[in-house]
Order: C-alpha cells, then sequence, then structure tokens
C-alpha cells in the first residue's frame, strides 16, 4: 500500500445551509449506486498546493455517502520530484531538455509504486503527471483494467505543452477509461480517448480555510505577523513558483506605492514536499524585496496555515493572483468567496473565475496589474460590489458540492451497466 493520508471527517448535510436541501439531496441520489464502492485518489503530497486542498475535502465527502474512499500518496524522492517538477513546468510549456535518464528515473519510481499498491478498487483516480504511467504497470493485473476503472485527473494547463514530454506521457494517459480537465482549451487535439470530462475544481466553504472568521480575530492574525490592519492589504496566496509571477506582483505593488504610500504587499506562499522549486523561487523574491518593510514575506515555515491564509483573505482590499500560466487557482475562488475582489492574470481557470469587471480584473502585464490594483483600492464601495458578486459566482459554480457531483456522475457514465457495488459480497 502506498502511504495513506489521514482525512478529517466531513458531513455532506453541513452543506445545506450554503448550498441548499435540493442539492444535497441529489448528490445523495446520485451516490446511493455506489454505496460500499472503493474509490482510490492518487496524488504526489498530503500538503501544498492546489490538488492536497482538494482532496482533503472530496474524499472524506465521498466517506460521508457511504463510499469508501482513501486518499494515498506516491512515495518519491528528491530526484523524482525535482524531475516531476521538470515535467510539470514542460506541460506549461517550459523548454526542458527531456533526457532518457530523466524517463527512467520517473518509470523507475512509478514501477516502486505500482508494486506497492493494493488491490480491490472499483475507481482509482490519479492526479497529474506523477503516477500518470502506475495503470501501465499494471494493466495485467486484476487491479488493471480488469476489475478497476482508471481516471486521470488533469489540473494542468496543457495549452503550450512542450510536445516532448507531452508525446512521452499521452501513451500513458490514454491507457485510462476517462480523463477530466478543468478547461476544454486545455485538452490537447493529439489526445485519443473515448471519455474526457470538463469539471474545475472548487473550494470548500465550511474548511478551515474557508469558514467565516470574526473580523477581530483577523485583526490580531495580521498584527502578529507585522502587518497594519489599518492600513491597505493587498495580498497574493501562492506557492513561490515561477508561474505564480510573485516577483511581477512585488513590480506591480512598487508602482502602486507610488500612488498609495500606505499600502502593504502580503505574500504568503507554502512549500510542497513535490516542489523543490519553491526555496529558489523565495530567495529570488526576497532578493526583490531589497529589505523592504511593507512587504511580508510570509510561509508556513513562519507558521502560515489555514487559519492564517483565511485571515489574510479576509483582510486584504485586494486579493491577487498574478499567474502567467494557471490550471485553475483555487486562491482565486477562496478569495471571492470571503467576498474579496481579485486582480487575477489573464491565464487557464482564473479566467473562469473572473469575469472581467464583475469579480475583478484580467490582467496581462505588470502594469496593468498595478493599475487594476490602484483602482480598486481607490474604489472601496465598487470593490465591496465586486466582492459580494464574486462570493455568488463561486456559489453557483466553485464549491465543493458542485465537483462531488461530477464524479458521481462519471462514475456512473463508466459503471453504467452494473453499479459495482452491487457486484461486491
Ligand atoms: N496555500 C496555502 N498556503 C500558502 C499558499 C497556498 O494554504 O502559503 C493554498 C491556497 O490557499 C490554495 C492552494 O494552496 O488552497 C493553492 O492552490 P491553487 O490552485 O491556487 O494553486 P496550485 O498550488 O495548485 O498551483
Amino acid at each position: 500500500m502506498l502511504e495513506r493520508v489521514p482525512l478529517l471527517e466531513k458531513e455532506l448535510v453541513d452543506f445545506t445551509d450554503v448550498v441548499g436541501g435540493a442539492t444535497v439531496e441529489r448528490i445523495r441520489e446520485l451516490a446511493e449506486p455506489f454505496r460500499g464502492a472503493r474509490v482510490l485518489h492518487i496524488n504526489a503530497t498530503a500538503y501544498g498546493g492546489g490538488v492536497a486542498e482538494l482532496l482533503a475535502t472530496h474524499v472524506p465527502l465521498l466517506r460521508s455517502l457511504g463510499i469508501d474512499a482513501e486518499w494515498q500518496v506516491m512515495q518519491g524522492s528528491d530526484e523524482f520530484f525535482s524531475i516531476t517538477k521538470h515535467v510539470h513546468n514542460a506541460l506549461q510549456g517550459a523548454d526542458i531538455e527531456w533526457t532518457t535518464s530523466m524517463q527512467r528515473t520517473y518509470l523507475e519510481r512509478v514501477l516502486d509504486n505500482a508494486l506497492a499498491l493494493g488491490d480491490g478498487w472499483d475507481y482509482v483516480v490519479v492526479h497529474d503527471p506523477q503516477p500518470a504511467a502506475l495503470l501501465s504497470f499494471l494493466r495485467d493485473k486484476k487491479i488493471g483494467r480488469a476489475t478497476t476503472k482508471w481516471i486521470w485527473r488533469c489540473h494542468i494547463d496543457l495549452t503550450a505543452a512542450n510536445p516532448e514530454v507531452w508525446e512521452f506521457f499521452r501513451p500513458f494517459v490514454e491507457q485510462h477509461d476517462a480523463s477530466v480537465w478543468t478547461m476544454p482549451e486545455f485538452v490537447p487535439d493529439s489526445l485519443n480517448m473515448a471519455r474526457v470530462v470538463h469539471a474545475p475544481p472548487c473550494i470548500d466553504p465550511l474548511s478551515v480555510k474557508n469558514l467565516e472568521l470574526a473580523m477581530p480575530f483577523c485583526t490580531e492574525i495580521t498584527k502578529q505577523y507585522g502587518i497594519d490592519p489599518h492600513r491597505p492589504i493587498v495580498c497574493q496566496v501562492s506557492r513561490f513558483d515561477p508561474w505564480k509571477d510573485p516577483v511581477g506582483v512585488l513590480e506591480a505593488f512598487q508602482i502602486v506605492r507610488r500612488q498609495i504610500p500606505d499600502a502593504q504587499l502580503v505574500l504568503a506562499g507554502s512549500m510542497a514536499t513535490d516542489d523543490p522549486e519553491g526555496f529558489r523561487v523565495w530567495e529570488a523574491v526576497e532578493a526583490a524585496r531589497g529589505g523592504d518593510r511593507n512587504i511580508h514575506l510570509l510561509s508556513n515555515l513562519h507558521q502560515v496555515g489555514a487559519v492564517q491564509i483565511n485571515a489574510f483573505q479576509r483582510m486584504a482590499s485586494v486579493m491577487v493572483q498574478k499567474s502567467l500560466r494557471e490550471g485553475f487557482g483555487l486562491t482565486v475562488s477562496e478569495a471571492l468567496w470571503k467576498g474579496r475582489p481579485v486582480v487575477g492574470g489573464r491565464a487557464g481557470g482564473i479566467t473562469l473565475q473572473i469575469r472581467e469587471g464583475y469579480d475583478g480584473y484580467l490582467v496581462d502585464s505588470v502594469e496593468e496589474c498595478a493599475s487594476r490594483i490602484i483602482d480598486l483600492l481607490a474604489d472601496p464601495v465598487g470593490s465591496e460590489a465586486m466582492g459580494a458578486q464574486g462570493r455568488e459566482h463561486v456559489r453557483d459554480n466553485f464549491l465543493c458540492t458542485r465537483e462531488l457531483a461530477d464524479w458521481l456522475t462519471l462514475f456512473g457514465r463508466l459503471g453504467n451497466d452494473e453499479p459495482r457495488s452491487a457486484t461486491r459480497s
């Protein structure tokens, strides 16, 4: 067995106040045929980044519906994660050298994981490229296609994927029974699969990251980090990753400060175990900060966890997600759910979440980012209205209950003829 991630308990019924009883009832009906079915989600890391965030809610909710769901993480090594980070970058469009030695290390490590995987699953969902080749080592086993439906969930924007790296992964992906993508635009034309599904990720409104917090509490938290709660706060929450463009945010903020001298910037970013690039990017941002005390560079190494992120997002006058490429960008929905307007890079899933001029603004450059931040800081009433619209947009489209219904519908299609749970003793 791979390493099993410990889960919190969650109950679907608790979401009734947020999404309404009819939605909860519909999900229950969708789940009924899958009572007792065994579902395994596999990804590369138990914390840090959006996939971990999603699974921490999705898997407990499957369990609350009587489905025997688990989340397990791959065992890697520094070398493996460094290679898969290169793969991630290449699939988002970076030019990398994809050597045979990298391919060998990748496949050897996936083989080790395949050998460790237990069987007896009805559905296995593998997330992103790290575990994408698992099924190729298991095809002739019981857990291969004979008794288990395999689904590949791609969280990455592949519109400009490096062709060599994508062609390496494509045959592995195509062995799956279905693939799930955040946006239709992300699916490469070359992908030859019968079942290709589009379903954006979502946030958990009741998680510690998103639940309501009293403003005095948020004020105290920000103070603890040396941030002045009475001055305007501009904030970006994201891993320290070049695609999230933290240096670009910092440059935009320096322009903002010329017009709004009391503004402060908070860059909060966690370090993920499968992301060795993080520490290098952190140093680049620290250098660009040049000791400016109005720019707060914070991470999980400063005990910045879900509560602090929640508080920073609530205290911000403007949230920023200036990504250059973005699979989805959960941080955008997180901010909108808290009624904050968002200035986002015109990239991938951010364009699904920000409706230009309604929930915030989409930008293509440092200068545009600065000018939109200035507009929003200068217009608190308009900002509030945008935030309120954004919250409803998230309620309608980007909450975990919608995602739950999407997955149950897909399971239903895949196991159409005979619900697997009915065949189990
Ligand atoms: N996050 C966090 N602490 C940080 C930075 C990020 O908890 O210091 C969370 C953030 O709130 C969001 C997730 O990590 O829930 C990032 O997901 P997103 O889809 O925005 O980006 P990804 O990291 O998956 O590219």
